[in-house]
């Protein structure tokens, strides 16, 4: 097959596969943007692969950046655009089911295509736009299915981390993983545990943020997956109820792991425990656990445009979201209508400060202070008074 007109991103490109090729070392693209673009699907960054050591690289181009050199990566900045290009190479001696222990470079592509994971990943074009397909991966992207590259016990003892690239690309393309690589992953799902757990959530964020994140999704749950990642073991059935509403996508990796913290009924001390296990971002726990909070008053119809406040009226838009896919019902709209209308966003707005507040009442600082504080930010919040001096010091002083 040849690409006849090259995307605009490899266009642009050329002129370092060239450059490469005009030194005698052979120069293509690979990996997921060749992928992608022969899906019809947008690029984004563009993996060049080369038989130049990195060594011949650095000579070959002024300027350059040691990005990952011991695995073979130069960055060449070409005007403003940089572009990563990485040596030909094996791998060998996978002795802990990840890494593995010796990067050899090579000068053949065909060894290099030969390591990558599945065979849609396994194509390359050369710089007329020659497509070299050494694994059937044109037909098996035709065929939309996912397929390990050689035996894929052998790809998945060398590396555990691909089972769930595996269910991750199945979610992204909806494809279908190949009956024996799905078998292979249904043997080998213990494996998962020799994987770091920040390794694993990058995966499994991709695929929860997925257009067809429930294909990708009922997969890891049925080839076993789930078992072997924190907090998910013997959960199954649990988890399988996120696959019950018709859920189109969710809007942020915060939502998606709200979603899971209510099928698994969690409450907020096991729900912070999931998600410090899943090593998420300080933010994200965060918001998660503000936003099932809400959940959880919405649910048990006990909410107020307090406590809405208190938990981040910007998780608001999110926790509506989830009360829709799992069926709580109450007039959304008019609830928003009241929580647009809140005139403050944080106590920091207070038209009034704790000093104001001891002239007016005529006290000295102490915990009374803070109490009024408070009882004027709800006053506020709910729209009984606004939010400026002399309505806040009529307020204080009638509310004694
Ligand atoms: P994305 O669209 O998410 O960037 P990608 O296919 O480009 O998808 P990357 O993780 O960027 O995935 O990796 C680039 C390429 O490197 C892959 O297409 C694949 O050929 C190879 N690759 C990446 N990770 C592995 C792995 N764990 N085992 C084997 N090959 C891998
Ligand atoms: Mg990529």
């Amino acid at each position: 097959m040849q690409i006849k007109q090259l995307p605009a991103d490899f266009k642009a490109a050329l002129p370092v596969l060239e450059k490469i090729e005009q030194a005698g070392f052979e120069a293509y693209f690979v990996g997921g943007s060749v992928r992608d673009h022969i899906l019809g699907l947008p690029i984004h960054d563009v993996d060049i692969a080369t038989s130049a050591y990195p060594e011949e690289i650095k000579e070959i181009f002024k300027r350059t950046v040691d990005t990952g050199i011991q695995h073979g990566t130069v960055t060449v900045l070409m005007g403003d655009d940089s572009y990563e290009i990485t040596t030909f190479r094996t791998e060998s001696g996978y002795q802990d089911y990840r890494r593995p222990d010796k990067v050899t470079f090579v000068r053949s592509l065909g060894d290099d295509l030969k390591r990558r994971d599945f065979t849609i990943n396994a194509l390359a074009v050369d710089l007329n736009g020659n497509v070299i397909d050494k694994f059937d991966g044109l037909k098996d992207l035709d065929k939309k299915i996912i397929r390990a590259v050689g035996k894929a016990e052998e790809r998945f003892h060398e590396d555990a981390l691909r089972m769930m690239r595996a269910v991750r690309f199945q979610a992204q393309l909806n494809f279908k993983v190949e009956d024996k690589t799905a078998q292979a992953i249904a043997d080998n799902a213990p494996l998962l545990e020799k994987i770091a757990v920040e390794r694993i959530r990058e995966e499994f964020v991709k695929l929860l943020l997925s257009q067809s994140w429930q294909t990708g999704f009922a997969d890891f749950l049925k080839l076993g997956l789930s078992e072997y990642c924190p907090g998910f073991n013997e959960q199954k059935l649990k988890l399988e109820e996120l696959l019950v509403p018709q859920k189109q996508i969710f809007m942020d990796e915060d939502e998606a792991w709200v979603a899971i913290g209510y099928v698994l009924s969690l409450n907020h001390g096991e729900f912070s425990h999931l998600l410090r296990d899943w090593k998420v971002s300080n933010k994200t726990r965060e918001t998660s656990l503000n936003t099932l909070n809400l959940l959880h008053l919405f649910d048990s119809r006990d909410f107020d445009l307090w406590n809405i406040y208190k938990l981040g009226v910007g998780n608001l838009e999110r926790t509506i979201e989830l009360c829709k896919m799992f069926d709580i019902e109450f007039d959304y709209s008019k609830l928003q209508e009241k929580v647009a209308k809140i005139s403050i966003k944080s106590s920091r707005e207070l038209a009034l400060s704790g000093k104001d507040v001891c002239e007016i009442l005529g006290v000295k600082p102490g915990p009374i202070i803070g109490k009024s504080m408070s009882q004027i930010e709800r006053a506020i919040v709910e729209g009984n008074v606004s939010n400026n001096f002399d309505d806040l010091r009529h307020y204080l002083l009638s509310n004694q």
